[in-house]
């Protein structure tokens, strides 16, 4: 475990370097996408962080004077004074409730966190090693009424490109209403699984009623302001490197082009299996 999570970075660095070129050029404000916080590291899973150094990196945002933003609020509210980071969870997994959540609460500060819809209280089916347990509907109400904002993750984590117009409305459409009526508020802001998205899948959202979504990187990525770059964290990052990916005053950062890395091998999940071994 150790020797990996040493080596890895530097070759995931090498690697980005080689392939990306030096320019990364930073966000209004920068974002960064959490997966599962744990308190039992894993061996295989690359997308979790454990709990401890999650509360040190929120303990250091503190320290810097950093203010966390919502998702909607940070694409809808001008550039206002001080630094800001917007910080979001894609999957929405029991741990975000039990180990991130009360960190955030403790320090007053709020995150996005995006849920699959139909998974809520269920375990996910669509990453090779560990099926998690997924928030359930009260305890996105729970985060809700404590200031979090909940956004939509699709309803059954599909690669959305790869859907017809009727499944992708009901992915889109179905999971912001089942999610409004979980959660008795309204739902704005949407993440793509495994971040995959193409222009039909974009009009689709904004159609629905979303006013936001979180996309990795790239050039079609930045062209409209209502879609905000992320930056994934792993399992190998530590406060500095989570720093280096929303420091807007650096130029280029390995620890981005490692992000960018890791999202366009791995779009945020391990493995990802076959569409028809995990429809609901
Ligand atoms: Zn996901």
């Amino acid at each position: 475990m150790g020797i990996i999570l040493i080596i890895m970075p530097f070759f995931i660095g090498l690697g980005a370097w080689l392939l990306l070129g030096k320019r990364s050029a930073p966000a209004k404000c920068p974002a960064l996408v959490f997966h599962e916080v744990s308190n039992k590291p894993s061996l295989f899973s690359l997308s979790e962080i454990s709990q401890k150094r999650f509360t040190a990196f929120a303990d250091e945002l503190v320290r810097r004077d950093y203010r966390t933003l919502r998702l909607s609020d940070a694409v809808e509210a001008p550039a206002g004074r001080g630094a800001t980071v917007a910080l979001t969870f894609d999957d929405a997994f029991e741990s975000v409730f039990t180990l991130a959540a009360p960190v955030l609460r403790h320090n007053n500060q709020t995150a996005t966190i995006f849920a699959v819809a139909g998974f809520l209280g269920r375990r996910s089916t669509w990453d090779v090693y560990a099926a998690r347990t997924h928030c359930s509907a009260a305890q996105l109400r729970q985060l809700a009424a404590d200031g979090f904002e909940i956004g939509s993750h699709s309803l059954t984590h599909p690669d959305l490109r790869r859907l017809d117009d009727r499944e992708l409305a009901r992915e889109i459409g179905d999971s912001k209403k089942l999610l409004e009526d979980s959660i008795g508020a309204p739902v704005t802001a949407f993440s793509f699984p495994f971040g995959s998205w193409n222009a039909r899948v974009w009009e689709m959202v904004l159609n629905a009623g979303y006013r936001c979504a979180t996309v990795y990187r790239g050039a079609a990525a930045v062209a409209d302001s209502r879609r905000v770059p992320v930056y994934g964290v792993y399992a190998f990052d530590s406060t500095p490197s989570i720093f280096n990916k929303i420091d807007t005053t650096v130029e280029f950062s390995l620890s981005r082009a490692q992000s960018r890395i890791m999202a366009h091998f791995a779009k945020g999940s391990a493995v990802v299996k076959f569409r028809k071994e995990y429809k609901r």
